[in-house]
């Protein structure tokens, strides 16, 4: 702190003023006198040294408002030391403005020196010839000098000590001065670091200034979104009360909710256990019912036949009125209608008066005749509880019989278009037998379906359901058992296509009529002269209870049971067809007579006789069930033909085939 301290305060503190003589005044006074005499000399070379020094060096010193004078007075003090003009200047200054006090008598002799004079007075020129009178002058006046020397050399030994005590201060004084310097450099270092430090506060503060207005924007931004928050949280405080108050009502609902859960699941147990002896006693039902269901069946027989008469078709000739007659059964018009009589006139016995040719009258009785009229869903009712027993796990087999045109493929798949109402009984089975097996389904049964069709022509089993490269040109296939010891059959490179839906059934359908119109020419109408089989494997499986039962429904329209005319011309194509003819004949006498040979329990059933009876013979045994239609045309010119399909139909008719089994296992 000492170093900070103005300079100027201890120049001006200094007590050792300057004490440069001024040589002319020192000469009269004596060392005593000279500091009284000094000092009113002092103080104008002070004066003046300030005048001067404001004219000679002034430029170079900085702009202080104290140095000025502290330099003027150290400058003064170093006037001795110095020569040249400032110094002569300053000398001279004194020397004009002022009256010369004791310099300029210094030219004259001291009177102080010269021996006292009597009356004051100054002694006169002694005579030349008082040489003694000179010489004891001249003594005094050597006296008087010599004093005067002594004097001054006492006064010069006094200056040389005043001005080595000058240099010393000089010096002093300039190392303060040096000292001044390096605290003024050091000053101005620290004023330049402070502009720099200003500066960059300046920046600072700048920058400084924009963060602000960038803080203050943000801050406005910040305000405006707190006060959007503020109506949100209002809202949603709002909302808040609202759910408390909807979750207090929901909490005293579930409560009583609860409540009622709690009953409810008491009750639910409750009705588990009755729900538990429901489902025994339902599947006791079930099986009970399955019994009864079979023998019904079995009342109405094992081998069943239904006649069916096709309508006159538009176009064709009207038959003679009692053509084909319906008589009523014993329960009167209201039961359904089980006889039927054909009457035949026998042109060979007319008479010659020409009365008319006698007829004949055929009649009929079977399980159960459909006269024109009757639709295919009245039909299907007939036969639908005999379906179902395939699910029970009785084997199934129907058959429509019949000549060409009699409405076997109008039975079996149904009339032409698509129509729902002329549907036949192959998709009518199905559907039935699928929601049935849906509702077994609730009791712990599980069905599968699995699908085949096949022709048989002229002995050789064709696939109906074969695509691609195979449709239509099938190779043939060959029945088989499916395995060593199995007694089941299988057809190979024949397609089995599991089937859930009635979609996928009528695809399969669609199918196979677009296979037997490519394997049809115009002169051999083939559908007529080969059997189709629809197969439909059944499994079912209650997991629950360990059970399993499955069984075969197949649904068999009949190559056309026409006879050849014998009075017909052999061309190549008559052969051929005489060699299909005798085919089909063999074919439906070999089913005729296994069915008899079943009904006369006969040792040798002679399925292995035709194609047809081999690969239905798990179908037709002891344990199955079997319904043939035998459909007749109502048309005159068919007749025979229809008098020749009621004479096969009566003879099976007549077998009935031993108690059946239901293949359980
Ligand atoms: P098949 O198969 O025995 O040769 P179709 O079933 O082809 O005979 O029947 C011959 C014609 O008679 C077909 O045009 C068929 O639509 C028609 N048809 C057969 N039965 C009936 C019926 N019950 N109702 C109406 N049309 C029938
Ligand atoms: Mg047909």
């Amino acid at each position: 702190m000492e170093q900070q301290r103005h300079p100027l305060l201890e120049v001006k503190g200094n007590k050792a003023p300057s004490r440069l003589p001024l040589p002319g005044s020192r000469l009269k006074r004596g060392p005593d006198q000279m500091d009284n005499a000094l000092e009113p000399e002092k103080k104008r070379i002070r004066g003046l040294g300030t005048v001067t020094k404001i004219a000679t060096s002034h430029p170079r010193a900085p702009p202080l408002t104290s140095v000025p004078q502290t330099q003027g007075q150290t400058t003064a003090q170093k006037v001795p030391k110095k020569t040249g003009p400032w110094c002569s200047t300053a000398i001279t200054t004194v020397s004009k403005s002022k009256k010369p006090v004791a310099a300029v008598p210094a030219q004259k002799p001291d009177t102080s020196a010269v021996p006292p004079m009597v009356g004051g007075k100054k002694p006169s020129k002694r005579p030349a010839w008082d040489l003694k009178g000179q010489l004891g002058d001249l003594n005094i006046e050597l006296k008087r000098y010599r004093e005067r020397t002594q004097t001054l050399d006492q006064e010069n030994q006094q200056l040389r000590a005043q001005l080595k005590e000058a240099q010393q201060e000089a010096k002093a004084l300039g190392e303060e001065r040096r000292t001044l310097k390096e605290e003024l450099a050091k000053v101005q270092a620290q004023a330049k670091q402070g502009q720099q430090e200003l500066g960059n506060l300046s920046a600072r503060v700048l920058e400084l200034e924009e963060r602000l207005g960038m803080q203050e924007g943000l801050v406005q931004e910040l305000q405006k979104e707190q006060l959007e928050l503020q109506e949100e949280r209002r809202g949603l405080a709002a909302r808040l009360e609202e759910q408390e108050r909807r979750l207090q009502a929901s909490e005293v609902a579930l409560s009583s909710s609860q409540a009622e859960v709690a009953s409810l699941r008491q009750e639910t147990a409750a009705q588990v256990t009755l729900l538990a002896e429901r489902g025994e006693r339902l599947h006791g039902l079930e099986m009970e019912r399955r019994r009864l269901h079979n023998q019904l069946q079995e009342l109405k027989g094992n081998i069943r036949v239904f006649c069916r008469v096709r309508p006159v078709l538009p176009g064709e000739p009207t038959p003679p009125p009692g053509l084909l007659l319906f008589p009523a059964g014993p329960g009167g018009p209201s039961d359904p209608p089980t006889r039927l009589s054909l009457s035949r006139s026998d042109e060979r016995r007319g008479t010659l008066n020409g009365a008319p040719a006698p007829t004949t009258r055929h009649d009929f009785s079977f399980d159960r005749v459909f006269p024109p009229g009757s639709g295919q869903e009245e039909v299907f009712e007939e036969i639908a509880m005999l379906v179902q027993s395939a699910l029970d796990g009785y084997p199934v087999c129907i058959f429509a019989y019949g000549q060409t045109g009699s409405g076997k493929t109008f039975t079996m798949e149904g009339g032409p278009g698509g129509d729902p109402q002329l549907e036949g009984l192959i998709p009518r089975a199905l559907r039935h037998l699928f929601s049935v097996a849906q509702e077994l389904g609730d009791q712990g049964w599980t069905y599968r379906f699995v699908a085949s069709y096949v022709e048989i022509y002229n002995e050789t089993v064709r696939d109906l359901l074969a695509t691609g490269a195979r449709k239509g040109q099938g190779g043939e296939c060959k029945i088989r058992r499916a395995g060593p010891g199995s007694e089941e059959l299988t057809v190979t490179n024949a397609r089995y296509v599991s089937v859930s839906c009635e979609k996928e059934v009528e695809a399969l359908l669609y199918l196979a009529r677009q296979n037997r119109a490519v394997a049809c020419t115009a002169q051999n109408e083939r559908s007529s002269r080969s059997h189709s089989v629809f197969q439909l494997q059944i499994t079912g499986e209650h997991t629950g209870r360990g059970l399993q039962c499955g069984a075969p429904l197949n649904l068999v329209d009949l190559a056309g049971s026409e006879r050849l005319d014998p009075g017909l011309a052999l061309g190549a194509e008559e052969r051929e067809r005489l060699r299909e003819t005798q085919a089909i004949n063999s074919s439906l006498s070999t089913l005729g007579l296994v069915i008899m040979a079943l009904s006369n329990k006969e040792s040798h059933v002679p399925y292995r006789n035709s194609k047809l009876t081999y690969l239905l013979q798990n179908s037709l045994g002891g344990s199955a069930k079997m319904l043939m239609f035998v459909n007749i045309s109502p048309l005159e010119e068919n007749v025979s033909e229809s008098l020749n399909s009621l004479r096969f139909a009566s003879k099976v008719n007549q077998c009935v085939i031993g108690t059946a089994q239901a293949n359980r296992k």
